[in-house]
């Protein structure tokens, strides 16, 4: 159950809905949007139903909802959301490119990515600082170190940074050099972590279990929101299954599905579902084909030399079809490419490729 709070509503109003639901034996957690305020209530929904919610001074509206996820869903919500990153929008309208690094690995690496990225049409830097590995003794990533690199090649771009953050204790660390924290794959159901974005002031990209259903990764979603972030954009970025001529299945049917969901922004991971540099083309034109509100691809320098996912980096000499394919597709969707947002760079070395 939710209730939404008028906007002329007051801090006592939303205080008082707090305590009633505290007093009735339940739960409510309080998330502040831009233009309301609304509460999401947990316990027993018909105890809840003989407090009178609705006539309660600041509340416009309670709204039973059927789905385990509530603030996220568009059931609560019917209009799909826009999520801003640093400035750059993620959302219905436009196609939001994310490129750079899988690690940051050297500040000459991440910065010839980052210009690479901005050739192809990107918004959005990404690259790993704190690596997930599947195996202890691979390249876990610079740590501190990194962001900082990403802090630099940020300031010499103009390219906001998308990176991630595998433990609730370095949630902070992260946040203070990050534009959008990024969850993985394999920490999609690390309930802490999940509590502990939901507390920080950064978008989040909130990518599926390879192993979950888009119930639960739309469940995953809900944790960061109860606890008042609803900037978050959902990433598919391919799931487990028998077959194993790709590292990963991109489940292309769950981004219409998760959009018909859920409000939230829905992008593709097109490197990290097939796992090779050739499908990364053609991955990337379904998921655009198919509704995504952008796409978030690896790119290196020198991949064959890359610490971490070398096989899926796409090339420079890729770069200019990747720009083509990010500049003229997105129309036919009726989008837009997001543009880099406009500030001056000290880096003017980066204009878009030409395509054609
Ligand atoms: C990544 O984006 O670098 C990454 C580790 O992705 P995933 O969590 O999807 O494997
Ligand atoms: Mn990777």
């Amino acid at each position: 159950m939710v209730v939404v709070m008028a906007p002329e509503a007051t801090q006592a109003d939303v205080d008082g809905i707090v305590d009633v639901v505290r007093d009735a034996g339940g739960e409510a957690f309080v998330t502040r949007g831009v233009s309301r305020t609304i509460v999401g209530l947990v316990g027993d929904v018909d105890q809840f139903g003989s407090l009178n919610l609705r006539s309660r001074p600041g509340v416009l509206d309670v709204v039973r909802i059927s789905v385990p996820y509530k603030l996220v869903s568009r059931e609560h919500h019917p209009n799909r959301s826009v999520v801003q990153v640093g400035g750059v929008p993620i959302g219905p309208d436009t196609m939001t490119v994310i490129a750079g690094p899988c690690a940051v690995e050297t500040p000459e690496q991440t910065l010839i990515a980052a210009r690479m990225a901005k050739a192809a049409g990107a918004a959005l830097l990404r690259g790993g600082a704190f690596k997930p590995r599947t195996s202890p003794y691979a390249y876990q990533g610079l740590g501190e170190a990194g962001l900082k690199i990403l802090a630099d090649v940020r300031e010499e771009t103009g390219l906001p940074v998308v990176t991630e953050v595998i433990d609730p204790r370095s949630v902070d660390l992260v946040s203070s050099y990050a534009d959008m924290l990024q969850v993985g794959t394999r920490n999609m159901q690390n309930f802490a972590l999940l509590q502990a974005v939901g507390e920080a002031r950064k978008p989040v990209l909130l990518k599926r279990g390879f192993s979950a259903t888009i119930e639960e990764w739309l469940m995953a979603a809900e944790y960061i929101a109860q606890r008042g972030n609803l900037d978050i954009v959902l990433c598919e970025r391919g799931i487990r299954t028998f077959e194993t001529a790709t590292r990963n299945t991109l489940d292309i049917s769950a981004v219409p599905v998760a959009q018909r969901l859920s409000h939230l922004p829905v992008i593709v991971d097109p490197s990290h579902s097939g796992g090779r540099r050739d499908l990364v083309l053609p991955l990337t034109r379904a998921a655009i084909a198919v509704g995504a509100d952008g796409i978030i691809v690896d790119v290196h320098p020198e991949p064959e030399m890359a610490l971490c996912d070398g096989d899926q980096a796409l090339l420079d000499s890729d770069i200019r079809e990747l720009a083509s394919v990010a500049a003229h597709l997105p129309p036919l969707m009726g989008r837009t490419l997001t543009p880099p947002r406009d500030v001056s760079p000290r880096d003017t070395s980066a204009a878009p490729a030409p395509v054609g």
